[in-house]
């Protein structure tokens, strides 16, 4: 795991200032201003706020807009005060809480409850771009089944400025609002500036999605995942309604990490007929990682951006597909028969780069109130925290003590709560922590979560005498590690070692003969870096073996 020692309060106020005054740097406005050449027809954006009620967000979203209308006179600013008698718009469109942020009102219903800040600026341009278009950005795919639509939908999405993951799923909101003006609206929340509708939702994790008030996602969904679920109006499992009958392929790659893409950029470019299968969305963990500091040839790099360049590379070569899950791979007639959620392919060699996920606790009332106060990811739901909230990190890794620090740099009230009576992080870490002083309850481990609606209190056990009590918290982030993502490797019956990660050699090969294994999923170093080079060998070793032929 990456030391990231830029987690802290300086790091997270240039957040802050990069939010507020800073928002259009020239790096950004040369971005837009690039972006706005493709703008069709006009578009507004109406901004409404109400002195007195989070004054900060209003100034942000009132200077944010002002200054991407000042880049293009196709997007025209305007603004309003709540409440105000001569301001007839906020009851025309029925806007009662400050900030608020409507795009194109005359025509959709796309609004911002607060400000699209942070990683929101994202779905804010993308809402934009559409809605001068006249169209949402979906699949053909998606765009043919969201034209059946014939009853009206009204999306919720709660997100957060430091939710790597919130944007796209915006996006698909926004585009379905766009693709059908009359029957879809869709309401983007931010979740600090409206802690309370957050509560009244219990969406204390984010991103959370709901349609005409049914809970549908708590999780970035596949497109598919969501045109799905919109059509019905609660969640759908995503399923292909033609699965593929049994296409060939020389290789095929299970996952869409580092590890994965860099396998299929190799496969595709030796010329063996690729496919990547991703059960999720690509990207792995590294879509989570806010700025990886550690890949050469980026002194710093959004987690998000990396991989999404990795992704448009490895789309040249391979074909691509998300929301896909691998379930069984057998060998018959000398070929893989592969089943997956999305029909079933045949295939000559398999590379496995599965990754790994975050280990539960495993206590009583973790699932149940998981994304109701329990997070295993501080990056996406630190910020619901900040300001005095009280949270406890439990574990005592490098991912513990960075995820203590970014929470305490919040703002948050930080207490660790660790089994053992040393920490295991790296040395830059353990200082930056013992600097702040951060309480700490060594010994002791986390044996119950109590709470009705949402996290209210944690039973702790002390380790040395037993003894048990219970403390309010608003939060709690496990963070005790991953585990490997091995449901597929033990369903084919490879060898595992101890800790259950796949045994391979020098070559990435496994225990069965043309199936490879590359990235966390092997037990390596959990680093990008390390996955990318064992997604290459996996490749070159797959080539040889198919072909007989030398290296790439
Ligand atoms: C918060 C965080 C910060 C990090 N920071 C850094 C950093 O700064 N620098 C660094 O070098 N490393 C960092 N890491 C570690 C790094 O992200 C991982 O080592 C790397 O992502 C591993 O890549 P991978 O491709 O092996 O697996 P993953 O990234 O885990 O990707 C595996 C993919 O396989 C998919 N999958 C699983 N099973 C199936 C199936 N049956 N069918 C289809 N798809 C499947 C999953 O959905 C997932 O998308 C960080 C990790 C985290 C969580």
């Amino acid at each position: 795991m990456e030391v990231r020692p830029t987690f802290t309060r300086s790091f997270f106020s240039h957040i802050i200032g990069f939010m507020a005054e800073e928002i259009m740097t020239p790096e950004v406005v040369k971005a837009l201003k690039e972006a706005f050449k493709g703008l069709k027809d006009d578009v507004t954006l109406h901004v409404f706020t109400k002195r007195g009620v989070n004054d900060q967000f209003n100034d942000i979203l009132a200077g944010l807009v002002r200054g991407v209308a000042s880049l293009d006179e196709r997007v025209k600013a305007y603004f309003h005060d709540i409440g105000d008698e001569r301001d007839v718009a906020s009851r025309r469109y029925g806007v009662e809480r400050s900030p608020t942020l409507l795009i194109g009102p005359e025509r959709y219903r796309v609004r911002y409850t607060g400000a699209p800040i942070g990683e929101e600026g994202r779905s804010f341009i993308a809402a934009i771009l559409m809605a001068s278009a006249g169209r949402g950005f979906l699949g053909a795919e998606s765009a043919k089944k969201l034209a059946a639509l014939d009853s009206r939908r009204d999306v919720k999405i709660f997100v957060s400025p430091t939710c790597p993951y919130c944007p796209q799923e915006a996006a698909y909101g926004i585009a379905a609002a766009v693709e059908k003006p009359g029957l879809v609206g869709v309401e983007i929340i931010e979740t600090y500036e409206n802690l309370d509708l957050a509560e009244r939702y219990s969406a204390m994790s984010v991103p959370k999605t709901y349609i005409n008030e049914e809970l549908t996602a708590s999780h970035l969904e596949t497109e598919q995942e969501f045109i799905a679920s919109l059509l019905a109006g609660r969640p759908a499992e995503f399923a292909e309604e033609a699965p593929v009958e049994k296409e060939k392929l020389d290789i095929l790659i299970v996952g869409g990490g580092p590890a994965g893409l860099t396998a299929a950029i190799y496969a595709g470019r030796s010329g063996l007929k690729s496919l990547l299968l991703e059960k999720a969305n690509v990207g792995g963990q590294v879509s989570i990682t806010p700025i990886v500091e550690n890949y050469p040839g980026f002194q710093t790099v959004a987690g998000k951006t990396l991989v999404d360049m990795m992704l448009r590379q490895a789309s040249q070569y391979a074909r691509i597909r998300q929301g896909v899950g691998v379930t069984d791979v057998r060998r018959t007639d000398g070929l893989f028969d592969v089943a997956t959620t999305g029909g079933i392919y045949r295939a000559r060699a398999v590379i496995i780069a599965s990754g790994a996920g975050y280990r539960k606790l495993k206590a009583p009332g973790e699932d149940r109130l998981a994304g109701r106060g329990i997070s295993y990811c501080a990056t996406c739901d630190g910020y619901l925290f900040k300001d005095g909230k009280t949270v406890i990190v439990v574990g005592g890794g490098n991912t513990a003590i960075t995820d203590a620090l970014y929470l305490d740099g919040l703002g948050a009230h930080v207490t660790l709560v660790h089994i053992k009576n040393t920490l295991k992080a790296e040395d830059r870490l353990k200082q930056s922590f013992f600097q702040r002083d951060l309480p700490t309850l060594w010994e002791s481990g986390v044996v119950e979560f109590l709470g009705e609606k949402k996290l209210e209190k944690v039973r702790l056990e002390s380790l040395k005498d037993k003894s048990v009590r219970d403390i309010k918290v608003d939060g709690a982030f496990i963070a005790i590690g991953y585990e490997p993502s091995n449901e597929l490797a033990r369903t084919m019956g490879l060898d595992l070692d101890n800790a259950g990660y796949i045994k391979v050699d020098a070559l990435m090969k496994t225990s069965m003969p043309l199936v490879y294994a590359a990235g966390d999923i092997t037990g390596s170093e959990k680093q990008i870096t390390v996955a990318v080079s064992q997604g290459t060998l996996a490749a070159i070793s797959a080539f040889n073996d198919l072909t007989g032929g030398p290296a790439l």
